[in-house]
C-alpha cells in the first residue's frame, strides 16, 4: 500500500502547506473508499494512492496530486462536490470533476462512454492537468486489467491503444505512451504479443554482452575526450512499437537496429554534438540513418540526436544523445513543464508546434470506430439495431469535431500555451441538442450561428445562452448551451461585423451585406415581401 510518505517523498520540495494538503487528501480519500474493493479484491484506495504517487513522481503540483487521491471519490462514494470544495478548494474540485465520469443512471454503455469523453475534452480545454490525471488513472487501471471481467478487457485495451496512448504521445509523454501500449497489446493481439516478446528476448540476449562492451568503450572514449557528468543507459524498444516495425519490415528482424539502443545523457546542450563526434569516430554510422531532433524537434517536442552505427561487438546499434532536460521531456512531456513555476524564463526554448485541435480530431475516427465496436460487444443480441440506437453510438459532436476546419491560432509558442493552460484560447459550446462547437475565445452568438450554418447566421434574430436571452455581442464561455433564434426577414447589418470574431462569420456577413446592397433597387419597387410563412420564427435545428 502506498503510504502518504511515499507520495510526499516523490514531490519536488513541497511546502508545509503542500504536505498538509496531501495528508488531508490522503486521509479523506482513504476514509471515503473504506469498504470498497477493486476487481482484484484489494482495497479500492490502493488505486487513487498509486495514481497520486505517480503524479507526484512526474513532479506535478500539490493540487494535481491531491486531485489524484480524490479522483474517484465523488463518482464512487458518498462524497459530494460541496465537501471537496469546502476542504480542498475550487481548484482541486475542478480537477476532480473533470476526471469524474458521468452518473450511472443517466447514460448507458457506449453513449455514457462518449459523454464521458466529451466532458473530459471540455474540462481539458480549461485545464490540461485534467487530462494528465486521466492518463495516469488509465495507466494504473491497465496494470490491473487482468482482474476486470473478460468481456470488458478488450474494449478497454482498444480504447487505451487508440485514444489514450496517442494522447500521451501528442503530449510528449513518451514513457506513459509506451507503457499504455505494452499493457494493452496482449489483450488486443495475444499471438503477436507472444511472438514479439520472444523476438525481443532473443535479440536482447544476443546483443546483451556486445552492447555492454560497446557501452564501456564509449564511456572510456568520452572520458578520454574530457567529457564528464554524463550517464549512459540501455533502452529496450517497446513491444508494441517493435511489433509495428516488424510489420513494416515484413518480419525481417535483420532490418531492425533499434531493439536495444544505447543512450547517452549529458548535462548541457553543448555536450551533445561532441558526444556524437566521439561515437562516429569510434564506429562507422549507417548512412542515411542520422537524425538531428535537436535542431528539428518532433512536433510533440521530442529532442535527441539519433544515429545508427556498426559496432564490432553488438552489431548495428542505435545511439541516442540528449541532455537531462530533453530526457525529462521525452519521458514526461507536457507534465515536465508543469513543474516550472515561472514558465518562460527557465523553460526550454525548443520551438514547439502551435497548438491545434487537429490531433484530437485525428483521434475521432477511432472514437467512432470504437463506439461502433462497443455497440456490437455490449448490446444484447435481442435488441435490434435501430437507427436511433446507432446515432446514440455516434454522437454528432464527434463528427462535428472531425469536420471542423478551424485550428488554434494565437499563442505563438507551446510554452506560452502551457502557461495559459491548454486550449485556453478556445471555448467549447453546445447546441441545445448537445453538439459541440469549438470557437476562439471571446466568440459571440453570431460566431456560433455562422459556425452552425450560414443560413442560421444570416437570419439570426436573437440568441439564448443557457436558456436566457443574450445580446449579439456577449462573449461565450466554455460549456455554454447556445440556442439561435432566427427569422427569415432579419438580415445582417454592418454592426454585426463588430460583434463577430471569427473570419468565417465576418466573411459571410460581408457577402450578405453585398447581396443586400445589390438587391436594394428591386426591393424598393416591391412592397415588403415576406409572406406569413417566411416570417414565422424558426428555431434552429441540427
Ligand atoms: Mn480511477
Amino acid at each position: 500500500m502506498t503510504t502518504v510518505k511515499d507520495i510526499i517523498g516523490e514531490m519536488v520540495s513541497p511546502s508545509p502547506e503542500d504536505e498538509t494538503l496531501i495528508r488531508t487528501a490522503y486521509d479523506f480519500a482513504k476514509k471515503a473508499h473504506e469498504g470498497h474493493q477493486r476487481y482484484s479484491g484489494e482495497p479500492y484506495f490502493l488505486h487513487p494512492a498509486a495514481v497520486a504517487k505517480q503524479l507526484a513522481s512526474m513532479h506535478l503540483d500539490a493540487q494535481t496530486v491531491a486531485a489524484g487521491l480524490l479522483h474517484d471519490a465523488i463518482e464512487d462514494t458518498d462524497t459530494t462536490d460541496e465537501a471537496v470544495a469546502q476542504v480542498f478548494g475550487d481548484e482541486v474540485l475542478f480537477l476532480v470533476r473533470g476526471v469524474t465520469k458521468l452518473g450511472r443512471h443517466k447514460y448507458r454503455g457506449a453513449e455514457r462512454h462518449a459523454e464521458s469523453l466529451r466532458r473530459l475534452l471540455v474540462a481539458t480545454s480549461a485545464d490540461i492537468r485534467v487530462l494528465i490525471i486521466k492518463l495516469v488513472d488509465r495507466y494504473h487501471n491497465m496494470t490491473t486489467l487482468e482482474y476486470v471481467p473478460k468481456h470488458k478487457q478488450r474494449r478497454i485495451a482498444l480504447e487505451t491503444m487508440e485514444i489514450f496512448a496517442p494522447i500521451a504521445d501528442r503530449l510528449g509523454m513518451g514513457r506513459l505512451k509506451r507503457e499504455l501500449e505494452d499493457l494493452a497489446f496482449p489483450y488486443i493481439d495475444p499471438d503477436a504479443y507472444r511472438h514479439t516478446a520472444e523476438v525481443r528476448k532473443l535479440m536482447g540476449k544476443e546483443t546483451e554482452e556486445g552492447l555492454a562492451h560497446a557501452k564501456k568503450t564509449l564511456q572510456r572514449e568520452l572520458v578520454r575526450r574530457g567529457l564528464t557528468g554524463f550517464h549512459t543507459e540501455i533502452r529496450m524498444k517497446g513491444l508494441w512499437s517493435l511489433h509495428q516495425k516488424l510489420k513494416r519490415k515484413h518480419d525481417d528482424i535483420t532490418q531492425i537496429h533499434d531493439i536495444a539502443a544505447l543512450r547517452v545523457i549529458v548535462p548541457k546542450l553543448e555536450d551533445c554534438y561532441p558526444v556524437l563526434g566521439a561515437i562516429h569516430a569510434l564506429w562507422k554510422p549507417l548512412p542515411g540513418n542520422f537524425k538531428d531532433y535537436i535542431a528539428f524537434p518532433k512536433p510533440n517536442g521530442y529532442q535527441s540526436l539519433h544515429t545508427t552505427v556498426v559496432t564490432g561487438d553488438a552489431g548495428t546499434v542505435e545511439m541516442q544523445v540528449r541532455t537531462e532536460e530533453m530526457h525529462r521531456h521525452a519521458q514526461f512531456g507536457i507534465a515536465s513543464h508543469m513543474t516550472y513555476k515561472t514558465l518562460g524564463k527557465n523553460a526550454p526554448k525548443a520551438s514547439f508546434e502551435r497548438f491545434s485541435l487537429a490531433w484530437i480530431r485525428g483521434l475521432i475516427p477511432s472514437l467512432l470506430h470504437l463506439s461502433k465496436r462497443d455497440a456490437v460487444v455490449e448490446t444484447s443480441p435481442k435488441i435490434a439495431h435501430t437507427e436511433k440506437s446507432n446515432s446514440a453510438f455516434m454522437p454528432p459532436w464527434l463528427s462535428e469535431l472531425a469536420e471542423a476546419h478551424t485550428s488554434i491560432t494565437g499563442a505563438d509558442e507551446f510554452i506560452t500555451g502551457l502557461k495559459e493552460d491548454f486550449f485556453s484560447h478556445r471555448v467549447f459550446v453546445f447546441t441545445p441538442m448537445g453538439d459541440v462547437v469549438d470557437l476562439p475565445i471571446r466568440s459571440t452568438p453570431i460566431d456560433f450561428a455562422y459556425a452552425i450554418h450560414s443560413d442560421i447566421g444570416n437570419h439570426m434574430q436573437g440568441a439564448k445562452v443557457n436558456g436566457k436571452l443574450a445580446s449579439f455581442d456577449s462573449p461565450l464561455a466554455n460549456g455554454d448551451i447556445v440556442e439561435i433564434l432566427t427569422r427569415k426577414t432579419v438580415h445582417p447589418t454592418t454592426k454585426w461585423l463588430e460583434y463577430a470574431r471569427t473570419t468565417l462569420a465576418r466573411r459571410h456577413i460581408r457577402t450578405a451585406l453585398m447581396e443586400i446592397d445589390a438587391a436594394v433597387p428591386t426591393e424598393k419597387t416591391r412592397p415588403n415581401t415576406p409572406t406569413a410563412t417566411r416570417a414565422r420564427p424558426r428555431r434552429t435545428r441540427r
